[in-house]
């Protein structure tokens, strides 16, 4: 009890002393945090955080209550299971930083408004209808803050308007374009043919072939909404942030769209960061987004 006490007492006495810089300093501390497990979500490096995590707790728990030989041996651990880390998940860290290089700083800030952005999720819906009806394999991916430069380059540059008559040509069978991804740019399409990263996720169904593995690997590996379309039964997917949204009708997709690519309707310059203050400190439902 006399822990606990002296652990709340020293806690308030931080808090009294604290200037705006500290407040300034946590909050900064707590957005840094907020992006880290927004980037290790559903990636295999998210349980090893948590390992981490409850580690730390763990060493914190055994000095509060003086454990010395614990103490002892679980900071020693620490300190070699750091490097441990940093070489077995060389691959994650690398993409997590490629990740945080590729990200629209401005962006990142304000969403901005891009009359394209409406009239395309419009023109997709719409394409998504027929290509669905006529079970037409399609997989179109949206770029948003993570560039997706690399993936445009493996494919053939379109750079044009998304009308859902170029988005049903380029996917019709016989089209020379029609296998692999179109990228959806600002509201345009750049490119076509693109080939995607797979899924090395093993927990999927597997119903779920080549091209939904395709997609929802390029959701894992960017913050990209994509939509599937299966030739098989003509269901229409949408995968982010490594998870599948399946068998969506019309008005979920345009929905799923808007919410995810446009900036919300309260507001026309709402960007990450106050989401991110609406989701610590209250207010309406945050992160529309997901
Ligand atoms: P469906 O329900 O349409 O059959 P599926 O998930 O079962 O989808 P497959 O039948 O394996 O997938 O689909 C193969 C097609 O997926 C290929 O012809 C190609 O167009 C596309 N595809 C496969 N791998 C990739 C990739 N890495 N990047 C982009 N497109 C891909
Ligand atoms: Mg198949």
């Amino acid at each position: 009890m006399d822990v606990l006490r002296e652990l709340f007492e020293n806690a308030w006495k931080y808090v009294t002393m604290a200037s705006l810089v500290d407040i300034a300093d946590i909050v900064i501390v707590a957005f840094l945090l907020y992006q880290l497990f927004r980037l290790l979500q559903n990636s295999s490096a998210m349980g090893i955080l948590r390992g981490v995590i409850l580690l730390l707790v763990i060493v914190g728990l055994s000095q509060l209550l003086r454990l010395q030989v614990l103490s002892f041996i679980l900071q020693s651990t620490f300190q070699v299971g750091l490097l441990a880390i940093v070489i077995l998940f060389q691959p994650e860290l690398r993409r997590i930083l490629e990740q945080v290089g590729a990200t629209n700083i401005p962006g990142f800030f304000v969403r901005q408004a891009n009359s394209n952005v409406e009239s395309s999720i419009m023109q997709t819906v719409e394409a998504c209808r027929s290509l669905a009806w006529a079970h037409e394999g399609s997989l179109i991916v949206y770029e948003r803050l993570v560039s997706l430069s690399d993936i445009i380059k493996t494919g053939t540059i379109v750079d044009s308007a998304v009308t859902s008559e170029l988005i049903k040509n380029i996917f019709f069978p016989k089209a020379p374009l029609h296998d692999g991804a179109i990228i959806i740019r600002e509201g345009r399409i750049s490119a076509a043919g693109c080939v995607l990263p797979l899924t090395g996720n093993p927990n999927l169904s597997k119903d779920l072939g080549m091209r939904h593995r395709a997609g929802i690997g390029m959701s894992e590996k960017s913050d990209a909404v994509v939509i599937i379309i299966s030739e098989e039964n003509g269901s229409v997917s949408v995968a982010t942030d490594g998870m599948l949204k399946r068998h969506l009708a019309p008005e979920t997709l345009e929905k799923i769209l808007r919410a995810s690519l446009l900036p919300p309707e309260d507001d026309d310059n709402t960007g990450s960061l106050k989401r991110f203050f609406k989701k610590f400190f209250g207010g309406k439902k945050a992160d529309d987004r997901r």
